[in-house]
């Protein structure tokens, strides 16, 4: 039988095809059937370009549903789809063109004369254009093919995307997807989050990454649900939208803007049932900030583009409260461990290298032979990168990257714990602490602190306070207090650019 993801996916349409599966913020509305002809149509015309197998489809345009539905066609053809960040220009699409070279490459129509000079350069051959609004050479040549196309045959080891990471520390590496990793884990997804019929999701989520692209729409379309869809995240609209919605699913910094919100009430999130957070850590002060406007709960979860989905808190009260701070527990058929410097798995509650492995787990980076195989154990598993523990109660909390990891005078200093610290003083509103070169303690901790609208914050005072608190090692040795930290488009805080920015500090 077919691994297809997209069969699978098919296989969840409703009966009623002529029910509304997206509906977008500018009104338009597409239909379930919309979304089988569109695919078949853009499968078609992938399938008549004679392309190898394997090939990579690789797409940078603006968030559409078509540019949804060339996901789902890239899939149905048996092609390898791969999304970059809309953020990229022309060195960067250069690398990736040049990294992945692919088969085929779609981008915005404004994007055009750059983009297929670097795609032509790269012996791609098939370059077509994709506006958010439906225009672009795209849809004119695939309006010729058929709406009826059978998903081509694949196993679940097949490759069916190449997700770039996002580049937080350091070079994009392309992770690459079978449709087995992704269908595994929309189905564990499905159950765990109680979807269920009658389910609305507000989708405003970027679709270059695993939460937007993956994430949600593989949750929605496996469910047979709707999508409100927003082309951009707008706080007021996602608001509005809830009042006929269920799910939603956001990075911490779209629920910091909404709580900014005076139209987010209780009354406003009534028929609600799950907010989702996840790409970077949720301050349990969002967490409580939410909990008591809304009344809701946000359920916070951990994934990388590695790995789709790794941990969740629980969705049923039975399973045990939603804890701020964590990730939750790993996910059925996941494998979590928490391993020392040595390799060796550590005991309950102690902090390590968090090590997975489960269907998920993808196959290797494209083309990094070696540093696939260094982020791998001998026994299978992957290693993740981040470091944290498994809590008494067996959810897992992680407290930060091993790059993010200081190493002062000898002693680990864990980013996570000391801006906790620094987040709870009087007039912080958010902190991040990274290491930089220092003549004797090897490196030292310096932290970058915003301030609440309205209050002032003296680095010095910091410094001080923690002073009082914490172990001398873990103090950082300087404090800045800037307007805004640098973040990316999944609002992870970039810490390698303020470490390049203060590597000078004491050397
Ligand atoms: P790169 O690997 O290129 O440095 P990246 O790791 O940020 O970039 P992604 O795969 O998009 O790229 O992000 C996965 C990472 O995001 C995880 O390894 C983890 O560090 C972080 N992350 C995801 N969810 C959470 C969460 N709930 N809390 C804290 N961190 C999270
Ligand atoms: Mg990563």
């Amino acid at each position: 039988n077919n691994h297809n993801l997209f069969a699978a996916l098919r296989a969840a349409f409703p009966t009623d095809l002529d029910a509304i599966a997206v509906e977008t913020d500018d009104e338009l509305c597409y239909s379930w059937r919309d979304l089988d002809r569109a695919t078949a149509m853009m499968a078609n015309l992938l399938a008549s370009l004679d392309l190898p197998a394997g090939a990579r489809v690789a797409v940078q345009v603006e968030k559409s549903v078509e540019a949804m539905m060339l996901y789902l066609a890239t899939l149905r053809a048996g092609y390898v789809f791969l999304p970059l960040n809309t953020a990229y220009q022309s060195a960067e699409i250069e690398y990736f063109i040049g990294n992945a070279e692919p088969a085929v490459v779609v981008c915005s129509p404004k994007n055009f004369g750059w983009v297929s000079k670097i795609a032509f350069q790269a012996g791609t051959r098939n370059v077509f254009t994709l506006g958010d609004d439906r225009t672009g050479s795209l849809l004119d040549r695939a309006a010729v093919h058929s709406d009826v196309h059978e998903p081509a045959a694949k196993a679940a080891d097949d490759l069916a995307a190449i997700l770039y990471t996002s580049g937080t520390t350091g070079r994009s590496k392309g992770a690459m997807l079978t449709h087995g990793n992704m269908l595994s884990n929309a189905q564990v997804l499905k159950d765990y989050w109680g979807w269920q019929p009658g389910d609305v999701l507000v989708h405003a989520l970027p679709i270059f990454h695993v939460h937007g692209l993956f994430v949600a729409i593989h949750g929605a379309l496996l469910n047979g649900s709707k999508m409100l869809w927003f082309g951009k995240f707008d706080p007021r609209g996602a608001i509005a939208a809830m009042r006929r919605a269920t799910v939603f699913m956001g990075v911490p910094t779209l629920y910091v803007r909404m709580l900014a919100e005076p139209s987010l009430t209780r009354e406003a999130v009534g028929s609600m049932r799950l907010f989702v957070a996840g790409s970077a850590p949720l301050l349990p002060e969002t967490f409580n900030a939410w909990r008591e406007r809304t009344g809701h709960t946000i359920l916070e979860r951990y994934g990388m583009s590695e790995t789709v989905m790794l941990t969740s808190n629980p969705y049923r009260p039975e399973q045990g409260e939603r804890r701020a701070g964590t990730v939750g527990f790993p996910l059925p058929g996941v494998g979590l461990r928490i391993v020392g410097d040595d390799g060796r798995e550590l005991p309950q509650g102690e902090i390590g290298g968090i090590q997975v492995r489960g269907p998920n787990v993808f196959k290797g980076y494209w083309r990094m032979p070696e540093k696939t195989q260094e982020e791998f154990t001998a026994d299978g598993w992957f290693k993740t990168g981040d470091v944290g523990l498994v809590d008494e109660r067996g959810y897992a909390r992680i407290v930060g990257r091993s790059k993010d990891l200081i190493i002062s005078g000898g002693y680990n200093v864990y980013p996570a714990e000391i801006e906790g610290y620094i987040n709870e003083l009087p007039g912080v509103a958010e902190s991040a602490l990274v290491g930089v070169p220092h003549p004797d303690f090897g490196e030292v901790g310096v932290a970058v602190v915003t301030a609440r609208p309205g209050a002032t914050v003296e680095p010095d005072a910091v410094i001080a306070t923690l002073k009082s608190r914490l172990a001398n090692f873990k103090i950082p040795k300087r404090c800045f207090v800037v307007d805004e930290l640098p973040r990316n488009t999944m609002g992870k805080v970039q810490k390698n650019l303020l470490r390049d920015q203060h590597k000078g500090l004491f050397t």
